[in-house]
């Protein structure tokens, strides 16, 4: 909806025009009404007080319906308000490339799912999930191929976990997370595995290319009292033991400490 108040001036022009239209409606009509009521001789007696009661009358009338526009302008200006920003907080909290989350949408939306899963004592896991040399793929093919590789990798996290009602985002620039609650350990590695499965056979087709791409998972869960960001240090290092060794793989950060520990 277009509004051309823009400025204190234009505010107080805007009020002084109404204020005017309504005053000069009140007489117009008052005139008309004694007019009609008592004729147009200016030297016959009328009682003063049904010229003011009627004036009363009108101009109640007036600024009544005057106000009720104004009150169903301010609504509607109101909502449009509420779109905008509703609008604004969507585009902020996604990621223009792929149209997945990205990493400030993401924190928002995980943070509240956490909140519930903590609530209601449910495992959290995360996947930290980044493609295998992609610098390559982007120095070999240029940066567009690459941005094709991205949307297409996005597309098959996205219908991966959003057919399993998990949060998906693009979190840095070739590396995304994926949040599930509810879900065991070892149905989550399951899971893990079947995605980088998925990217392995997704072939991605440009004009003089056509490259298969692998992703490299890191996966870790807790348990109650989660902390976002400590579950996502967790992955981020199972994930970084992923690429160490040798990448196209899923690392568990459970295992992982086990591992250590041994
Ligand atoms: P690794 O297997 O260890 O993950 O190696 P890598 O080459 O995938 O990782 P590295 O961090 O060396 O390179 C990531 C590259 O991703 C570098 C950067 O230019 C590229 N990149 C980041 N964002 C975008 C993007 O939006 N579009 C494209 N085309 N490339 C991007
Ligand atoms: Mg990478
Ligand atoms: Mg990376």
């Amino acid at each position: 909806m277009a509004t051309d108040i823009i400025t204190h001036r234009d505010a107080l022009r805007h009020t002084a025009t109404r204020s005017a239209v309504s005053v000069g409606l009140t007489v117009v009509l008052t005139l008309s009404f004694c007019l009609l009521q008592f004729g147009s001789d200016p030297d016959a007696f009328v009682r003063a007080g049904f010229v003011t009661t009627s004036s009363i009358m009108i101009s109640m009338t007036i600024s009544g319906l005057l106000t009720a526009a104004l009150s169903y302008r301010s609504a509607l200006m109101m909502r449009e308000l509420t779109l905008t920003r509703a609008e604004l907080q969507r585009i902020s909290g996604t990621d223009q490339l792929t149209g997945l989350l990205n990493r400030r949408g993401f924190d928002q939306a995980a943070e509240a799912t956490l909140a519930t899963a903590r609530h209601a004592n449910l495992p959290t896991t995360v996947l930290m999930c980044d493609i295998d040399r992609f610098k390559a793929i982007n120095d070999q093919f240029g940066h567009e191929f690459g941005d094709k590789v991205l949307i297409a990798i996005a597309e098959v996290l996205r219908s991966f976990a959003e057919r399993r009602q998990m949060l998906v985002a693009r979190h840095g620039g070739e590396e995304f997370a994926i949040l599930m609650t509810g879900v065991s350990k070892e149905r989550a590695a399951q899971y893990a595995e079947e995605l980088r499965q998925s990217c392995a056979a997704e072939s991605v087709v440009g004009d003089d290319a056509s490259v298969s791409v692998t992703i490299s998972i890191g996966l870790a869960a807790c348990l109650g009292e989660a902390d976002l960001a400590k579950v996502m240090r967790m992955a981020d290092q199972a994930l970084y033991a992923a690429k160490h060794r040798g990448r196209n793989r899923v690392v568990r950060a459970d295992v992982l400490a086990d591992s250590i520990a041994a």
